[in-house]
């Protein structure tokens, strides 16, 4: 902490001020030089990321709290063409307060980032559970609770109880940390750095094992799962993220790692947590496991996970729903509405067309505006919609896919539902096309879109 200009006031402001590492006028009355960082530094940020749209730049706002410091451009920062739209890291850092260079060491100015890993419980926190957790209840969990017939509860959380694409596409936004190397003008903080230019070089995403598998308990509720089975719908949602994040991150040049804590809220081994050789494996002691490689995961846990498989193939039960029964779902849902419920569950029977973006499970079902020549197609674009994000997975995950292949083969394992019933009777009302629903996302010529140009 040598370089950090510590501020002896006694007011509020006085540990924000050397926490932003700016030197207080008070204290210093002489003009203090900035400070110039001759080589690189590693630090450690968040960032916003979108499942719509990837890495947000969101430098236009206004920087509102703690937390937009540690996951947002700092502002002045515009998103101009499409790839620093998507790489929000790209342009230097300006002052939109003072006419000076970014980041000025009287000013708050610069992108911000903290030297330790895996930071918790403050508003630098680098731990995306709880916006996923938070975003997923409010989404799926409340408007299945709220929204929905008995009969129509059973079928949605049976898709989502098994599709990994579908909880992801609704949980729509959460950070990502990345490991970052700063370079230009770097002024140093008390926890962290101001800087002017920063570069991701690896990402993660840090999770707790046991509040996500909360979610699949609650889904697993309406379908009589027991903890096995959630536990095996949980493994098979982190690893879906893991493949798809990893896949983001290559596009991006970075490597990726999801890391997971698991010995918070525990109920299947509670004492892990005193367990030496546990806190010695964790990363950076963080205590964080590596997803891929720690035992207790993949030996533990998968192996509860594994052994619900084994016994569904002995038992012939069949899990997966296809997309279709989204179809039936929509015909039941219009068709039963009276009045009295549609007043109760505040919706109307003629639905407007959502714009893309809108098109989720939540903004679908509560939707209350009656609109005039409104189409009654919102849940077909939402069948759509998840395909399509089935297709941008494998492109992500694998070149090899193409369009025809995912059409003639069965990926229903990874996608968590089949869809052959759904393609058989599929009528295109937006598209299949990942680049129409995630433009930012797909860098990448899709196949689909070679096999279209092919005619
Ligand atoms: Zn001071
Ligand atoms: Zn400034």
């Amino acid at each position: 902490m040598d370089n950090v200009n510590l501020c002896n006031c006694s007011d509020q402001n006085s540990r924000k001020r050397h926490h932003h590492g700016i030197i207080c006028t008070t204290c210093n009355p002489a003009l203090i030089e900035p400070l110039f960082v001759p080589e690189e530094i590693k630090a450690y940020r968040t960032w916003n990321f979108s499942v719509e749209s990837g890495f947000i730049a969101r430098g236009n706002g206004r920087i509102q709290s703690w937390n937009d410091f540690n996951s947002s451009p700092p502002p002045g920062v515009i998103a101009g063409d499409l790839h620093s739209a998507s790489q929000p890291w790209q342009p230097p850092a300006i002052c939109v307060y003072n006419n000076h260079i970014a980041p000025d060491p009287y000013c708050s100015c610069g992108y911000y980032s903290v030297k330790n890993f895996g930071v918790i419980g403050s508003h630098f926190s680098h731990d995306s559970t709880k916006e996923i957790v938070s975003r997923f209840s409010t989404n799926v969990i409340y408007t299945l609770q709220n929204k929905l017939s008995k009969k129509q509860q059973i079928s949605f959380a049976n898709l989502f109880f098994h599709s990994p694409l579908l909880k992801t596409l609704e949980i729509d936004n959460f950070k990502i940390l990345s490991e970052v190397s700063l370079t230009g003008k770097v002024i140093e903080c008390e926890k962290g750095y101001r800087s002017e230019k920063i570069q991701p070089r690896k990402f993660y995403l840090l999770v707790n094992f046991f509040d996500l598998n909360v979610l699949s308990e609650e889904l697993g509720s309406y379908i009589n799962k027991d903890p096995a089975e959630a536990i095996n719908s949980t493994i098979v949602w982190i690893d879906f993220l893991n493949k798809y994040l990893k896949g983001i991150a290559n596009n991006l040049g970075c490597d990726f790692e999801l890391l997971v804590k698991v010995n918070k809220n525990n109920p299947i081994d509670s004492e892990i947590m005193s367990r030496a050789e546990y806190s010695r494996r964790t990363v950076n002691d963080s205590g964080y496991l590596s997803f891929e490689h720690d035992l207790y995961i993949n030996q533990r846990l998968r192996g509860i996970a594994d052994t619900v498989l084994i016994s569904n193939k002995i038992l012939k039960k069949q899990p997966f729903s296809d997309l279709e029964e989204i179809t039936h779902f929509e015909k039941e849902y219009i068709k039963d509405l009276d009045p009295v419920q549609m007043h109760k569950y505040g919706i109307g029977k003629t639905f407007r067309t959502l714009p893309k973006t809108d098109i989720n499970f939540s903004r679908i079902l509560r939707q209350k505006r009656y609109h005039q020549g409104g189409a009654l197609d919102n849940f077909q674009r939402y069948q759509e919609k998840i395909l399509a994000f089935g297709i941008l997975y494998l492109n992500l995950i694998n070149n090899k896919n193409n369009y025809k292949e995912i059409i003639n083969s069965d990926f229903s394992e990874i996608f968590g539902f089949r869809y052959k019933l759904f393609l058989d009777n599929y009528q295109s009302k937006e598209s299949l096309d990942p680049q129409k629903w995630f433009p930012l996302l797909n860098h990448k010529k899709t196949d689909y879109q070679r096999l279209q140009e092919k005619g």
